[in-house]
C-alpha cells in the first residue's frame, strides 16, 4: 500500500486484508489529508493437476 499524492512515498506494510488496508487508510489520510492510494496486490492462483 503506498500513499499517493505529490509522492507521499508512505508505504504500509503488508496488510492482511481488505480491512487492514481500509484501517491504514483511513488512518493515514487523518494524519496527513492524503486521499489517493495505490494498493498492490499480491496474491496466488492454485492450479489443480488434472488426474491422470
Ligand atoms: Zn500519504
Amino acid at each position: 500500500m503506498s500513499g499517493d499524492k505529490k509522492e507521499c512515498g508512505a508505504k504500509s506494510k503488508v496488510l492482511g486484508g481488505e480491512q487492514a488496508v481500509a484501517d491504514w487508510m483511513a488512518e493515514h489520510t487523518k494524519e496527513t489529508g492524503h486521499e489517493r492510494y495505490q494498493r498492490t496486490f499480491q496474491d496466488y492462483a492454485l492450479v489443480k493437476k488434472a488426474e491422470q
